[in-house]
């Protein structure tokens, strides 16, 4: 299973630019897995490197990826 960020492809209409260029963003990424390391497909990665396990991203808000479903 290959949930690893699913959405880098996809820029919604309304997408804002965050200043995070993708070098900062896998940076952060890391750092949060060593903070709260999750099982690998169980969660959906944001653009702000958040790992999500939720239709949204608490840090910013962004959509999940059509494809993930929330886990019950
Ligand atoms: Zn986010």
């Amino acid at each position: 299973m290959n949930k690893e960020n699913p959405q880098f492809g996809i820029i919604p209409p309304n997408y804002k630019p965050i200043p995070f260029t993708a070098e900062e963003i896998e940076k952060s990424r890391q750092q949060y897995l060593r903070r709260y390391p999750i099982p690998e497909g169980d969660y959906w990665t944001c653009f702000c490197g958040s790992h999500n396990t939720k239709n949204f991203c608490p840090e910013c808000g962004r959509k999940a990826p059509d494809d993930w479903e929330v886990k019950p």
